[in-house]
């Protein structure tokens, strides 16, 4: 794999550049884009493998940049964001986000944070043949990265999905949260665990129903077939 491209989208130049020579430092491919449409306009021309979004735009809301991506591709996006409460942390994640980060973060733990999802989004991290899963009516499969309910294709994002593989490695046994976390995000960062949950509610409204992921209180989840 050559370098993993990052389209890096943040209008305030001071905070672009630190981002852009620790990311350079670090031996990624960046482009730079300082507003939202620009940022729409790039993502097609530069085709990053990678999105790290600002979501104080001067012309667009970032959540509304994260919408509009997600249309038309699973590439994997981080939120990067001076504001921290929660419900922007929560609407970031419904909207296709897979990681947050808030400012000010160090280089390093973003670097980490970025190798952490190029990581387990690459095709290369799941494993090959006998791919397809069968859980009642939920199919999983693990080489063409699709899911389905009924016979109906199920959209997930790659961090959905890999999580949804994970707990459905062993249907009824509880996966602990840290165990998850170091798995799934390859941290334990504290705070990861809101991106967790947020996930997990993610796919539950995707399934259709809160039943398939049991939440264990003060443990983790189990996956299972709804009642
Ligand atoms: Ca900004």
């Amino acid at each position: 794999m050559g370098r993993v491209k990052v389209l890096v989208v943040e209008d305030d130049a001071s905070v672009a550049d630190g981002i852009i020579d620790g990311l350079a430092d670090a031996a990624f491919d960046v482009h730079h884009s300082s507003t939202g449409s620009a940022a729409l306009a790039d993502f097609e021309t530069f085709a990053p493998d990678l999105v790290l979004l600002d979501l104080g735009l001067p012309d667009m809301d970032g959540t509304d940049v994260c919408r509009a991506i997600r249309k038309n591709s699973s590439v994997p996006i981080i939120v990067v964001s001076a504001r921290g409460d929660e419900i922007d942390r929560v609407v970031s994640l419904e909207m296709g986000a897979d990681d947050y980060v808030v400012k000010p973060f160090g280089m390093r733990e973003l670097v980490a944070r970025i190798r952490a999802v190029a990581r387990r989004t690459a095709p290369s991290d799941l494993p090959a043949g006998g791919a397809e899963r069968s859980y009642g009516p939920l199919s999983i499969d693990t080489r063409t990265q699709r899911v389905s309910l009924n016979g109906t294709d199920i959209h997930l994002t790659p961090t959905e999905f890999e999580l949804l593989v994970y707990l459905t490695e062993d249907p009824g046994a509880v996966c602990r949260r840290s165990d998850i976390l170091n798995d799934v995000w390859d941290t334990n960062w504290f705070g990861t665990t809101k991106t967790l949950d947020a996930h997990v509610a993610a796919i539950r409204k995707k399934l259709g129903s809160p039943g398939w992921i049991e939440s264990v209180r003060g443990v983790g989840f189990r996956f299972g077939q709804p009642a």
